[in-house]
């Protein structure tokens, strides 16, 4: 038997390879892993954690206004861009740190450096040449932007965090989850914030009244959403600022301080030697993998964004787990990816899990709609015209819950609970039975008793 320097081999230090890297060292296997900017990958440095705390930030706006309904004179509050950019630094840092340290803990050998693919069950890194058994691809993606003229001026969520200082005026570019992210935290902080996005409404694959309903509360809040729109060319003037031309139905410029491109992210395989080493990738250069994560060679394995399907931290710890676990563990193991529920940390936040009512009605052919818009009980004293949606989508044959669906303050923490009930297979009828937590905006979940039932074509 040949044998490798190690057992495995992972190329990226992100959600998926760091979990991979640990299950595999737990099970007894010789494990290697590199990374090339910070342990952590997106998530951790420049995507879910400093995003949500900034999304926290920007809240506070919000909060101090409040306030003052429910009794508080609040003075005039200042925000400072450089104390939360070094705060979240920290934080980042820690973070990064701790996950470096569980995998010297798991006795996992750390390395930092870009590494290459020679050979099947050979990676460079550092000038060294190591062998491995098994090699898994987790080097996650990277943001993609189209190439218009002057778009080297523009920035993406890459380059967002880090900024001097808070950009007053800012358009964003993309209709996604990053650009209603950032649309709602710049605009909170207390920039200008114009989003352009080139289809007919924002969040597209959304249920379309979570859709609906987000881009008019974005509206409310100030920013312009200008949609069947497309940036044509940005122009940098003598004094800094940016000249926006954007095409569509209604031509407009815009002057703004920067332009953040939130055009969808690719799978960051150049330059690895995949295609060299015989491994198929798909049109985007996403590495094509089976259920198992395995590639067309059978040494050579991907988990997480770079495989191009779910691109969630969540789905990417699951697939690295049940690699490490297929090639070190008793038996195979695909990662159960049936029911994954997602959030947009937009203001107000979205959580949502299965089906939309497109999706259900084209599965289906027919289903029972509930759904309820109501203004939370913390508005009543606030007076901030903000309205919160919950929905479901039932199948109409089983009363099987196939999808619940909420725009408003928690709804991540809200939907996540639901998630599990849903996979669970939960009926109309049981979340009838379920008795309502009062005051809270989740029991509407449970009292709704209005249906619409929708049917294929109609
Ligand atoms: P998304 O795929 O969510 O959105 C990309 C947006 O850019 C779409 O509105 C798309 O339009 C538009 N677009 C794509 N190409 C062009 C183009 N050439 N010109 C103009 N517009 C274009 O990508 P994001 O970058 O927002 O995020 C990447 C991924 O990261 C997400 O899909 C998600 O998986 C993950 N993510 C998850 C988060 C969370 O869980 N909260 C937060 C942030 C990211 P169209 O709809 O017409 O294609």
């Amino acid at each position: 038997m040949t044998s490798y320097d190690y057992q495995l081999f992972v190329i990226g230090g992100g959600s998926g390879g760091v979990r991979a890297a640990r299950i595999a060292a737990s099970l007894g296997a010789r494990v290697a892993i590199a990374e090339n900017f910070r342990y952590g990958g997106t998530c951790v440095i420049r995507g879910c954690v400093p995003k949500k705390l900034l999304v926290y930030a920007a809240h506070f706006a919000e909060d101090f206004a409040d306030a003052q309904g429910f009794g508080w004179t609040v003075p005039a509050a200042e925000f400072y861009w450089p104390k939360l950019i070094e705060a979240k630094n920290k934080e980042i840092t820690r973070l990064s740190g701790l996950y470096e340290n569980n995998l010297i803990g798991a006795k996992v050998a750390v390395m930092h450096g870009a590494a290459h693919l020679l050979d099947a069950h050979t990676v460079a890194v550092n000038g060294q040449q190591l062998t491995a058994e098994h090699i898994l691809i987790a080097t996650g993606g990277t943001p993609f932007v189209p190439q218009i003229p002057g778009i080297e001026h523009a920035i993406t969520s890459n380059e967002v965090f880090d900024l001097p200082q808070l950009p007053q005026r800012v358009l964003i570019v993309g209709g996604g989850y990053i650009a209603v992210e950032f649309a709602g935290i710049l605009n909170g902080l207390g920039a200008q914030v114009t989003l352009c996005y080139r289809g007919e409404q924002v969040l597209r694959g959304f249920d379309d009244d979570v859709r609906a309903h987000l881009f008019d509360e974005m509206v409310k809040k100030g920013i312009a959403v200008l949609l069947h729109q497309d940036v044509a060319r940005i122009d940098k003037l003598a004094n800094g600022s940016l000249s926006v031309d954007v095409s569509g139905a209604h031509a407009s410029s815009h002057m703004v301080d920067a332009v953040l491109y939130a055009t969808g992210r690719v799978p960051n395989t150049m330059g690895l030697g995949l295609a060299e080493a015989g491994v198929v990738l798909d049109k985007a250069g996403g590495v094509m993998v089976d259920v198992f994560g395995h590639s067309s060679i059978p040494s050579i394995h991907a988990v997480g964004d770079v495989t191009n399907r779910i691109a969630l931290t969540p789905v990417a710890i699951r697939e690295g787990a049940a690699l490490a676990n297929t090639l070190f563990g008793p038996s195979p193991v695909s990662a159960d990816l049936t029911t994954v529920p997602s959030a947009v940390f937009s203001q107000p936040p979205i959580g949502t899990v299965g089906l939309t009512e497109t999706q259900a009605l084209a599965q289906y052919g027919e289903v029972d709609i509930y759904s309820s818009k109501f203004r939370n009980m913390r508005h009543t004293l606030s007076g901030r015209d903000e309205h919160t949606l919950i929905k479901l989508v039932v199948d109409s044959a089983s009363q099987r819950v196939l999808g619940a669906h909420m725009v408003g303050a928690d709804a991540p923490e809200i939907i996540q609970g639901l998630a599990i009930a849903i996979r669970m297979g939960a009926t109309k009828a049981d979340f009838d039975a379920t008795v309502a937590l009062h005051p809270s905006a989740a029991e509407e979940f449970v009292t709704l008793r209005e249906k619409t039932t929708r049917t294929k074509n109609h």
